[in-house]
């Protein structure tokens, strides 16, 4: 084989001069319920996800994590404000075409693996670029799975695989269709620490050698740590960033937002 396969945007130079974001949110804001039951799930975020860039969003129970990541992938809506993956703006899409560019052009890897308990986990991992309609590129999908180290379970079924292989299928299953962004919300949060390090170390690789662009939630420090940045979440506010994060510093910041 003559190199490795890159996902197809790393044609930006990775030092070049600033490149459209991945996804980008401004002054996002969501709303939950009317009148007198209205929560403001997020208010006013502004949000860049630089292009093959890692980014861990982190905040109390309650701020508005998950609500941020479904706008951010087009799994819901915002009230007001602008969503943007790449320099395509959601809003501006029906639903169908929103369900078309998730399929395409976004991947996701859940708490609760959401694999198909049906299919093999080879069969898992080609799910979206079949329901795409492509075909996977054969040396990026072995790159793939070999990154992850599920060659000898890929004839398996989830129920035959432990939670860090269940997690490890759907890691390979969002990279498989080389998307633009990869959405994690608490990926680790099922798993022990050793397999969670495992995928963790598999995000941060793709991120690394691929180019991969990935959002990921966590309540975590220690998983944080994994990230290039870390956006701090309160009451559906973005009140602060923290670059190069280390799991101590990180523990620490969020000591100060629990108060
Ligand atoms: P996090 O992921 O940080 O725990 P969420 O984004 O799930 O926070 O929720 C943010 C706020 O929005 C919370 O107050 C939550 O109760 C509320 N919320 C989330 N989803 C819904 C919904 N579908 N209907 C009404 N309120 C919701
Ligand atoms: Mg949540």
């Amino acid at each position: 084989m003559s190199s490795t396969p890159t996902l197809p945007r790393d044609s930006t130079p990775p030092n070049g001069p600033a490149t459209t974001p991945a996804a980008r949110a401004v002054a996002m804001t969501k709303v939950y319920g009317r009148s007198d039951t209205q929560v403001t799930a997020l208010d006013s975020v502004d949000l860049d996800v630089g292009t093959g860039s890692f980014v861990a969003i982190m905040g109390p129970s309650g701020s508005g994590k998950s609500t941020l990541m479904h706008c951010l992938a087009g799994l819901d809506r915002p009230t007001s404000g602008r969503v943007f993956l790449g320099d395509v703006e959601l809003a501006a899409l029906s639903d169908r075409k929103l369900t078309l560019l998730r399929r395409e052009r976004i991947g996701f890897v859940f708490q609760s693996f959401n694999l198909m308990p049906t299919l093999n986990a080879y069969e898992n991992i080609t799910l979206p670029s079949v329901l795409a309609g492509r075909r996977p590129d054969a040396d990026w999908l072995d790159t793939v799975i070999d990154v992850v180290g599920l060659g000898d379970r890929l004839g398996h079924r989830p129920s035959e695989l432990s939670g860090g292989q269940q997690q490890r299928v759907a890691v390979a299953r969002a990279l498989a269709n080389e998307p633009e962004v990869i959405f994690a919300d608490e990926p680790t949060g099922n798993l022990d620490q050793r397999s969670g390090d495992d995928v963790l170390g598999f995000l941060r690789h793709a991120v690394d050698r691929f180019g991969a662009t990935i959002v990921m939630v966590t309540h975590d420090a220690r998983a944080a740590a994994f990230a290039d940045r870390v956006t701090f979440l309160v009451d559906g506010r973005v009140i602060d960033h923290l670059d190069d994060p280390t799991a101590p510093v990180v523990l620490d910041r969020l000591k100060t937002l629990e108060v």
